[in-house]
C-alpha cells in the first residue's frame, strides 16, 4: 500500500470526466468563441499559439505523459559513460545549465518518495474510465515500464527542481489571453529545461526523468530543496521571485549535494493576507483560518492547510476561455 498521490484525481483528469468530455476541448472551443466576438481576444490568439508551441508538443502539461514522448524517461541523442567525478562537481554544471536554459532558479532535492505519485492516469483527460498504471521502485539499472506499472530505479534519489518565472504584471493585467499566453509560455519554458537537462543528465552517463506536472509533486519538491514555500493560493512562494513562477524537474540517479530544504508549510504572512482568495474569481482559495476547510477530492491528505478546489479553479478557465493565474499575479510576494 502506499499513501502517495493518485494523480488520476487531478483536476484536468477528474473535470473531464464530469465534463464528458477533454477539459481542454471545451476550453479550447471557448477561445475560439472569444475571438469571434472580442478583438482583443482575436488580436492575442497568435501570441497565444506561439505561447502553447511548446507546451503542446512536450506535454500538454506534461500529466499523464509520463514516459511518453520527449517526456520518455529514457534514450535520447547520447547516453554516455559515467562520468567519474565528485558529487560536487556534478552538482555545478547541472545548476549552471538549468540557468544557461532559462531556468530563474535552480536546487538539488533529496527525492521523498512520498511526493512521487502511487498511480498516473496514461488516458489523459479522457471522459470515461481511467486506465491508470501505478509508479514503483526497483532495484534495477535503468527505468523501465511494464503492463502494470512505471519502474523508477531505486538509486533514483534526487530531484534537480527549476523554476520559470513568469511576469506577474501580465498575469494580473486583464487582457484578454494575457495570462494565458503567460502561462503557457511558461509551460514550454519548463519542457525546454527538463527535456535538454535530462539529455545532458543522460550524456553524464545517469538516469534521468524530465517531469513536468507528471510524475511527482512540484510544490514539495521545489521546497524540498529550498527554493520556496507552499503558499495559501496552493503554489510555490519562490524565494527573490515570489508567486510568479511555474516548477519542473528531473528525477536523477547522479550524485548531487542536496539543498538544504525549506520549510513545506504556507508562511504566516498569508494568515492575514488572504489577497489571493479575494482575487480567486472562482471562489476556489479558501478564505478562513488554516485547517478550517476539509481537503477536497483533487487534494491530498494532510497538505496544504488550504486547499484549493482545483477543479473549480479549472471549471472556471473552461467557461471563460482564459488560463486565470490571478492568484500568483496579485499575490502581495511576487
Ligand atoms: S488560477 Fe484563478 S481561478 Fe484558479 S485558483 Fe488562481 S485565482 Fe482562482
Ligand atoms: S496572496 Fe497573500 S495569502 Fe495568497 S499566497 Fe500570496 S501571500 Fe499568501
Amino acid at each position: 500500500m502506499t499513501d502517495r498521490f493518485d494523480a488520476s484525481r487531478i483536476a484536468f483528469h477528474s473535470l473531464s470526466r464530469r465534463l464528458g468530455r477533454p477539459w481542454v476541448d471545451a476550453y479550447v472551443e471557448r477561445i475560439r468563441q472569444r475571438a469571434r466576438t472580442e478583438p482583443g481576444a482575436r488580436r492575442a490568439l497568435p501570441a497565444l499559439a506561439g505561447a502553447r508551441a511548446f507546451n503542446l508538443r512536450v506535454g500538454p502539461y506534461g500529466e499523464g505523459r509520463e514516459n511518453r514522448g520527449l517526456l520518455a524517461w529514457s534514450g535520447g541523442p547520447a547516453a554516455g559513460r559515467r562520468l567519474g567525478v565528485a558529487p560536487g562537481e556534478h552538482r555545478g554544471w547541472v545548476l549552471d545549465l538549468a540557468g544557461r536554459l532559462g531556468a530563474a532558479a535552480a536546487g538539488v532535492a533529496v527525492l521523498d518518495r512520498r511526493w512521487v505519485y502511487g498511480r498516473v492516469q496514461l488516458n489523459p483527460y479522457a471522459p470515461g474510465e481511467p486506465a491508470c498504471k501505478a509508479i514503483a521502485f526497483e532495484p534495477v539499472a535503468e527505468p523501465r515500464e511494464t503492463d502494470g506499472a512505471l519502474v523508477l530505479p531505486d538509486a533514483v534519489n534526487r530531484a534537480v527542481v527549476v523554476l520559470v518565472a513568469m511576469d506577474a504584471g501580465r498575469l494580473r493585467s486583464g487582457r484578454p489571453l494575457e495570462a494565458s499566453v503567460e502561462t503557457n509560455l511558461g509551460y514550454s519554458r519548463m519542457a525546454t529545461v527538463v527535456v535538454s537537462l535530462a539529455d545532458a543528465i543522460r550524456a553524464a552517463g545517469y538516469v534521468a526523468i524530465p517531469c513536468m506536472n507528471d510524475t511527482a509533486l512540484s510544490v514539495p519538491l521545489a521546497a524540498a530543496a529550498g527554493l520556496g514555500r507552499p503558499g495559501r493560493h496552493g503554489m510555490l512562494i519562490a524565494d527573490r521571485l515570489g508567486s510568479a513562477v511555474r516548477v519542473a524537474k528531473v528525477l536523477t540517479d547522479l550524485p548531487l549535494e542536496p539543498d538544504p530544504a525549506g520549510p513545506a508549510d504556507p508562511p504566516e504572512f498569508c494568515d492575514t493576507c488572504g489577497v489571493c482568495a479575494s482575487a480567486c474569481p472562482a471562489g476556489a482559495i479558501p478564505a478562513g483560518e488554516r485547517g478550517e476547510t476539509p481537503p477536497g477530492p483533487c487534494n491530498r491528505a494532510h497538505g496544504n492547510p488550504w486547499p484549493v478546489d482545483a477543479e473549480a479553479c479549472l471549471a472556471w478557465w473552461v467557461e471563460h476561455g482564459e488560463s486565470c493565474a490571478r492568484c500568483a499575479g496579485v499575490c502581495p510576494l511576487s
